[in-house]
């Protein structure tokens, strides 16, 4: 095992570290402010300089206009560029448009990649993943409404779906239909491209999470399906593949959220850290002489520190075993690292006092973006249930229900 990073992926995020420290501070506070929707010009300059300087989706291959990482590659430098709330945004790595890239370059045809991989990883278009839906178990997708009936030579498309992320804005829409209501649970279902602009689909609203409704990439909408009809060639890969699909996404998908949730803690632990040794209780007294402010700062850490092999070794272990061999450390980075997270965050608002509720530092709005990350990409139980199965067949239990 090589714990050292290799020299050109430790220059390159040194560069683009000084290139956010430098660049995107401004930016990250408008959007603060002003919310994302209202900061696109800014946004897109500094797009404009990221494309400039080479590093241009860096997860993808260079024959489709990225850097060419490989998985721990891009898993390092995510950690980078997720130190700023527009990082990943800015170099065009952002959920979902990169899980949507990297299927339409896996499952799409040659002319599913020119209509719609080419402008998202361009950056002239986004893109959303339409799978969850209110009323029904994002827990459990294989229990679904929305269904994709086959007329000639068309899908019609009918059901609500919601936390469709970024759909407002976006230019098409994956979205997950069951087209084959008889068979097996994990062949209901197919994922079919629908372009935005088609009648039939629209966005009922964009759905308020922890009060904060957002808007162009930054948002979570309902989304209705109504007649909404597509070409059958809108089908990506097989008809009944959608579960398969969209487990192929979600191993590499989650190595990108936690180097990026790495990030996030990497600059909150920062902010943590200056804060306890200027914040001063006391003339000459700071805070970080208290011993619990020491200990969350020690817990913090290590935690952050074994999070971060854990996530380098699943990202190894996809690369020279495979996604299926790696699925127990793919879940249990999952829950282990939304948890430091949580955690990180939250201590670091604590030693902030009033502050950090404010708009002083990133730190609300970490709080008030990440909670998520305990839900969305399977809510952490489920992946616990995962890993505790695992273990107990090896104790000869048999823990099917
Ligand atoms: C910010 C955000 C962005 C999202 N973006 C997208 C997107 O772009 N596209 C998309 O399709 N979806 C998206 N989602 C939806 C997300 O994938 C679902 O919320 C998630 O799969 C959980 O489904 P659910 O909300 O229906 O919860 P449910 O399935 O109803 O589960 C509720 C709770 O029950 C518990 N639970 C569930 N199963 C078990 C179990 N087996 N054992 C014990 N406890 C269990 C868990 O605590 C869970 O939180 C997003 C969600 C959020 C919050």
């Amino acid at each position: 095992m090589d714990f050292k990073i290799p020299p050109r992926v430790e220059g390159l995020r040194q560069d683009i570290g000084t290139f956010l420290e430098e660049r995107a501070g401004d930016v990250e506070r408008a959007v603060i402010k002003r919310g994302m929707a209202n900061c696109l010009p800014e946004l897109a300059e500094l797009r404009g300089e990221v494309k400039a300087r080479g590093w241009w989706c860096p997860q993808l291959p260079e024959s489709h206009g990225g850097m060419g990482l490989s998985l721990s590659e891009f898993a390092l430098v995510s950690e980078v560029i997720g130190r700023s709330l527009v990082g990943h945004y800015v170099f065009n790595c952002q959920a979902p448009d990169a899980g949507n890239m990297e299927i339409l370059i896996e499952f799409g045809n040659e002319r599913q990649q020119r209509e719609f991989l080419a402008p998202v990883a361009r950056g002239d278009a986004r893109s959303c993943f339409s799978m969850t839906e209110r009323d029904r178990p994002g827990s459990n997708p294989v229990w679904m409404e929305t269904r994709a009936e086959r007329d000639g030579d068309e899908f019609v498309i009918n059901g609500q779906k919601w936390f469709t992320t970024a759909a407002d804005g976006a230019s098409f829409a994956i979205v997950m239909a069951i087209t084959d209501p008889e068979a097996p649970p994990h062949r209901r279902a197919s994922q079919i491209i629908v372009p935005c602009d088609t009648p039939g689909f629209r966005i009922v609203r964009n759905v308020p999470v922890v009060g904060h409704v957002g808007g162009d990439h930054d948002s979570h909408a309902e989304v209705a399906y109504e007649d909404c009809r597509v070409p059958v060639a809108n089908l990506l890969g097989e008809q009944g593949a959608g579960f398969a699909i969209a487990q192929s996404r979600l191993g590499p998908g989650r190595i990108h959220h936690c180097m990026r949730w790495l990030g996030i803690c990497a600059r909150s632990f920062e902010l943590l850290c200056r804060r306890a040794a200027e914040r001063e209780l006391a003339p000459g007294d700071p805070l970080g002489t208290r011993q619990i402010v020491q200990a969350w700062i020690a817990e913090c850490r290590a935690r952050i520190e074994a999070a971060r092999w854990m996530v380098l070794h699943a990202a190894w272990k996809i690369e020279h075993e495979g996604a299926k061999a790696a699925r127990v450390e793919v879940s249990m980075i999952k829950y282990f690292v939304a948890d430091v997270l949580s955690e990180v965050i939250d201590r670091a608002i604590q030693v902030h006092g009033a502050a950090g509720l404010t708009d002083a530092t990133p730190l609300a709005s970490f709080y008030q973006g990440e909670r998520a990350a305990r839900i969305y990409d399977g809510p952490d139980e489920v992946h616990k249930m995962v890993v505790a199965r695992q273990v107990l067949r090896q104790y000869g239990v048999d823990t099917r229900r």
